[in-house]
């Protein structure tokens, strides 16, 4: 996408989660960046409620994953923020979890340098004076495919 998307407040937020759900398939990891309250994580709450999940999306900042099985789907919403020892990386399993069967939605990703797979689509929120400004961008053939279906 070229152009930068403006997102006046969270329920446009949670639409273009929604929107987004629809061009996503299996082996992807997408990065979410922006400070803290920038609204990655409602994003991924609107990408949740579009691929149909019904239940409650908390931020995983205290466990670093929280998982979703939807339908065939695993959606792995990970929060490097807290995230420091690669130790812990190795122990949890994490490398793991992106695989072919997965959607990784990843916040902090910075945090995790060297560690995470080349991000097929790379989520820039940024913070204006007034709501968000949106930039997305393809980093493989894989996520340049998703985008085609915008
Ligand atoms: P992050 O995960 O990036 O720390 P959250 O999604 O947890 O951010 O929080 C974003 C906060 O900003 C929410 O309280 C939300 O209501 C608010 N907000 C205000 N405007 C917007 C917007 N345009 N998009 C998303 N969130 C917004
Ligand atoms: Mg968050």
């Amino acid at each position: 996408m070229d152009r930068p998307l403006n997102i006046a407040n969270e329920a446009e937020m949670l639409a273009f989660g929604s929107k987004l759900a629809a061009t996503l398939c299996p082996n992807l990891t997408i990065y979410l960046i922006g400070d803290l309250g920038s609204g990655k994580t409602t994003l991924v709450r609107g990408i949740l409620h579009g691929l149909g999940y019904k239940g409650v999306v908390k931020s995983p900042t205290y466990n670093l994953v929280e998982i979703y099985k939807i339908s065939r789907l695993y959606l792995y919403h990970f929060d490097f923020y807290r995230f420091n020892d690669p130790i812990e990386w190795e122990e949890a399993g994490f490398r793991d979890y992106f695989n072919c069967d997965s959607v990784c939605l990843v916040e902090w990703p910075e945090k995790a340098n060297g560690l995470l797979p080349t991000a097929d689509l790379q989520i820039t929120i940024d913070i204006p004076e007034s709501g968000r400004e949106i930039n997305v961008h393809a980093g493989t053939e894989a996520g340049k495919k998703c985008l085609t279906h915008w």
